[in-house]
């Protein structure tokens, strides 16, 4: 039998019982004959405290010391899950992302996995151990500790398992699968059996929080099917993989939306293109990701322009804006009271007239949109903050996505 990868969340180890049971389960994977690698989560919200102690010191920590910090979180978990599955006789060890042999780059904070060394991990599964990785963090090529973004030990866990060829790749989470919108926000949202890597993606992309983009990216490069499943129960989860899409008769698979966002609005800014290429060339350069953009010319000399940024970016964006702008007279604008609200399915390349049920969807239900951005598989709307579950269930609704059409 093969090697298999499961990757535990914060909610499926946040005290002594869960961590308890997630060691019986991996046991009994073991004692099934599969090698196991586990790779965890810090424990129940450690990493939101963690973040929390860091700005109660600076508003801006140096980010290296920051990934110093949080990547404790996930070194107390792999310690005492070893701990735990020890206790109940199965030879154990716990490595760091270090000592696991991830490798990434220097990008503090948000580093991506350049490579997965292996090596001391097989070593330690042909000595018949159970191997538990810890998930978020890896080595820079400058021997410093770096984290992976939020979500970052999903990635770490589809690494690992493209990297030792894996049977599967198992992320254990507090739903038993990935569904048709979050199901804490539409209860009757439905349990998809399959999912595939480009519609993931966008899901993920696009606020569905249940798999980090990136491992769902690293997933499709390496060809690892993901199968995502409910750390307290038996049930059977959702297979993230190459689905064939040819004869696809759902053109919506989910509803995905974030709440990270901040609208910037500029009024009366020259129209033409050098000012435009100015101010995204200036946020680029300072590390800002633009998201939604629209343009609308107020007359033939000005036009107005409003774009979409996260909510930590917004502060610097603003900043970065007031340069560009100095004595010229614009007026500027934020609103960080907006969510971005989307619909995803690959069926929406071949099928007309979703963008107009998604508006007359939200139209019915009386929720301005103020943003819109469209790709190939999917189509997000800018709504206010307070129309956040309205707008998501009206679109659930509209595309009847509780049955599945
Ligand atoms: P973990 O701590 O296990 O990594 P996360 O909190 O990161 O778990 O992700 C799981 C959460 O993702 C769920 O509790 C659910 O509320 C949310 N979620 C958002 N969209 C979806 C979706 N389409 N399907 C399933 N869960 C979703
Ligand atoms: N502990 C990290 C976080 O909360 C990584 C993860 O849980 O995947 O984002
Ligand atoms: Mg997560």
């Amino acid at each position: 039998m093969g090697i298999v990868v499961q990757k535990y969340g914060g909610s499926s180890v946040a005290d002594t019982e869960k961590l308890m049971a997630v060691a019986r389960r991996v046991v009994k994977t073991a004692q099934q004959g599969h090698q196991v690698v586990v790779v965890v989560s810090a424990q129940g919200k450690t990493t939101d405290l963690l973040i929390e102690k860091a700005r109660q010191i600076s508003k801006h920590p140096p980010k290296r010391e920051l990934d110093m910090l949080l990547a404790t979180g996930e070194q107390a978990s792999i310690a005492l899950l070893a701990m735990a599955i020890d206790s109940l006789g199965q030879p154990v060890i716990s490595l760091t992302g270090p000592q696991g042999g991830i490798l990434t780059d220097t990008q503090h904070t948000k580093a991506r996995i350049r490579m997965v060394d292996g090596a001391r991990i097989k070593e330690e599964l042909d000595r018949g151990q159970v191997v538990i990785v810890a998930g978020f963090q890896g080595l820079t090529p400058t021997n410093d500790i770096a984290t992976l973004g939020r979500g970052g030990s999903d990635t770490t866990a589809v690494a690992v398992a493209a990297a030792l060829d894996a049977e599967v790749c198992e992320i254990y989470t507090d739903v038993d699968g990935v569904y048709s919108a979050d199901p804490r926000l539409v209860p009757e949202a439905r349990k998809l059996v399959e999912v595939d890597y480009g519609e993931m993606l966008e899901l993920a992309s696009l606020g569905a929080m249940v798999l980090q983009p990136r491992a769902v990216e690293v997933a499709a490069v390496y060809g690892v099917t993901i199968h995502v499943r409910s750390s307290f129960s038996q049930d059977e989860g959702t297979r993230v993989r190459e689905v064939d899409l040819m004869e696809r008769e759902i053109t919506v698979t989910g509803v995905a939306s974030d709440e990270n966002c901040a609208k910037v609005t500029l009024v009366g800014i020259p129209n033409d293109v050098n000012t435009l290429c100015h101010i995204f060339t200036s946020l680029a350069e300072v590390g800002i990701n633009v998201d939604m953009i629209v343009q609308a010319a107020a007359s033939k000399r000005t036009t107005d322009l409003s774009f979409t940024v996260t909510r930590e970016d917004l502060e610097e964006t603003l900043n970065t804006i007031a340069e560009i702008r100095s004595d010229q007279e614009w007026e500027v604008f934020a609103d960080d009271d907006v969510v971005k609200v989307s619909i995803v399915g690959a069926g929406m390349m071949t099928n007309p007239g979703v963008a107009a049920r998604m508006f007359q969807a939200l139209t019915e239900a009386d929720i301005p949109v103020f943003v819109v951005s469209t790709s190939e598989i999917k189509v997000s709307c800018l709504v206010p903050r307070a129309r956040h579950v309205d707008a998501v269930q009206a679109l659930h609704r509209k595309f009847e996505l509780h049955a599945g059409k």
